[in-house]
């Protein structure tokens, strides 16, 4: 105490800068998107997205809903290709992204070690104690990228197998063990791996005995149609793979974090324990890209050889602290509000009210799936009348039917869900795992209110198959 007297008033406040302001620049070209998307990104989505009335803007999200301009909610049973596990804006995920960027840390010098990527990584390990270390990356193809680059250094061996339908990624390593030629073509010599059909593992014993297999790379559930695999197989693979000194790759990208009932999807057969375990999507909270490859200490001293090979496998923004603190907390949120139980119970509700139609209505072949991963395939009819429509739009292209059921869900009952794959009959819903009954109920209703218009053989939705007909010849 000096007893001086106060400072006087300082000058007046400018007035702000006239740099960057995103509130402002939202304000004055929020409503350009799809004419800037036209222009100068990926032409094709705004095109895609307006033949089939897509087309909407959305100003806000929370949870498992957004809404557009005049306010009306939609319901999302797609999670951002899963990336919104714990639905939008979770605020313990949000207050964590906060709180890293308010606290000015040194990240990214490269050349020091900070505690959240070791914490992230403990606690991811915690989930897989038979696995020892950790990889961050920047999404689900480079994650993979990670596995196959390590399985390849650690075995000596350049191929590594994958399932047919498989998706891994759409990077050049990631797109080599990628199962749907539609993804593949146009970007040949991809690596020389090879697929074996998914559950058969006498293809996958034939491949292994030529010795140079590195890994087989496995979707526990895949995300093209929805498919498992027959019981046993990830197990039976496991030994095999172990027997010719193989590693098991589980990209749980899409399954892994609880989406199916289980933390990870593997588990669902006990005593599988993959070498390698990708994941990224959710535990980046919807907020901070990232991807993480988790695996055995041996393998990563392969990688790690020597001092001088410590960044023979980097990335520049792999570890950043506003995605490793989203990490942290999504796993926290998981826990802490049940999220793995939630999935279980509340996707077995919904597949059990959604089997309840399946003799109901012909066009409703079959229900499956686990946790929140569902998908609900149709096929043909009984009745000549309907099997005539089904012909018409399977002669057009496969796949459109599905087409025809998700367009009216987001056009008439505001949900969003996505068909399953290039040519599937099959629709995916994988909506946030903090999902209720309540959810459930409205997507029942839509879906049953779809299923009655498509079996009443007329109206909009018949309409709108003969335009999806119609563009499909058009492309030919
Ligand atoms: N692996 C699986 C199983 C996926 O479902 C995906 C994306 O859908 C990826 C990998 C690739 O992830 P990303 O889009 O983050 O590269």
């Amino acid at each position: 105490m000096t007893g001086q007297p106060p400072d006087p008033p300082g000058p007046p406040a400018p007035p702000p800068a006239p740099g960057f302001d995103l509130a402002r620049l939202l304000a004055e070209r929020g409503g350009e998107g799809y004419e800037l998307h036209t222009r100068h990104l990926n032409h094709q989505l705004p095109r895609m997205l307006r033949t089939i009335g897509f087309d909407k803007v959305y100003v806000r999200a929370e949870g498992a809903h957004f809404w557009d301009a005049e306010g009306n909610d939609y319901l999302d049973m797609l999670s951002g290709f899963g990336v919104m596990g714990l639905g939008r804006h979770h605020p313990v995920v949000r207050k964590a992204v906060h709180d890293a960027l308010d606290a000015s840390l040194a990240d990214l010098t490269r050349f020091d070690c900070p505690p959240l990527p070791g914490l992230l990584a403990e606690r991811l390990l915690a989930h897989s104690p038979h696995l020892d270390r950790v990889f961050f990356s920047n999404s689900g193809t480079e994650a993979v990228e990670t596995a196959l680059k390590f399985a390849r250094r650690a075995t000596g061996r350049p191929r590594v197998l994958h399932c047919d339908h498989a998706f891994h990624g759409l990077t050049t390593g990631s797109l080599s063990v990628n199962g749907e030629s539609c993804f593949r073509d146009g970007f040949a010599p991809l690596l020389p791996d090879t697929a074996v059909p998914l559950g058969d593992l006498g293809a996958l014993e034939r491949e292994l005995r030529r010795g140079d297999v590195a890994a087989l790379i496995v979707e526990p559930i895949q995300g093209k149609g929805v498919l498992e695999s027959p019981p046993g197989y990830l197990g039976s693979a496991q030994e095999l793979l172990r027997r010719h000194r193989a590693l098991l790759i589980a990209d749980e990208v899409q399954t892994g974090l609880g989406r199916t009932g289980d933390f990870w999807a593997h588990r669902r057969e006990p005593g599988v324990e993959p070498d390698l375990i990708c994941v990224a999507k959710a535990l980046s909270g919807g907020y901070v890209p990232v991807g993480a490859t988790l695996g055995r200490e041996w393998i990563f001293r392969e990688v790690y050889s020597s001092m001088d090979r410590v960044l023979i496998h980097s990335a520049s923004f792999g570890a950043n602290a506003q995605a490793m603190a989203a990490g942290l907390a999504v796993l926290s949120v998981i826990e802490d509000e049940g999220l793995v139980a939630n999935a279980r119970a509340t996707g077995e509700l919904l597949r059990t009210r959604l089997a309840e139609l399946v003799g109901r209505y012909e066009f409703l072949r079959e229900v499956r799936g686990r946790g929140l991963m569902t998908g609900i395939e149709f096929g043909r009819p009984d009745s000549l009348r309907l099997r005539t429509r089904w012909a018409m739009l399977q002669a057009a292209r496969k796949g459109l039917f599905a087409q025809m059921v998700v367009v009216p869900l987001l056009t008439r009952h505001r949900i969003l869900t996505q068909v399953s794959g290039d040519r599937l009959e099959v629709i995916k819903l994988i909506p946030p795992l903090t999902i209720g009954e309540p959810e459930v109920d409205r997507f029942l209703t839509a879906f049953t209110a779809v299923m009655e218009e498509a079996h009443a053989g007329g109206g909009l939705i018949w309409d709108f198959g003969r335009t999806l007909v119609g563009q499909a010849v058009a492309h030919r």
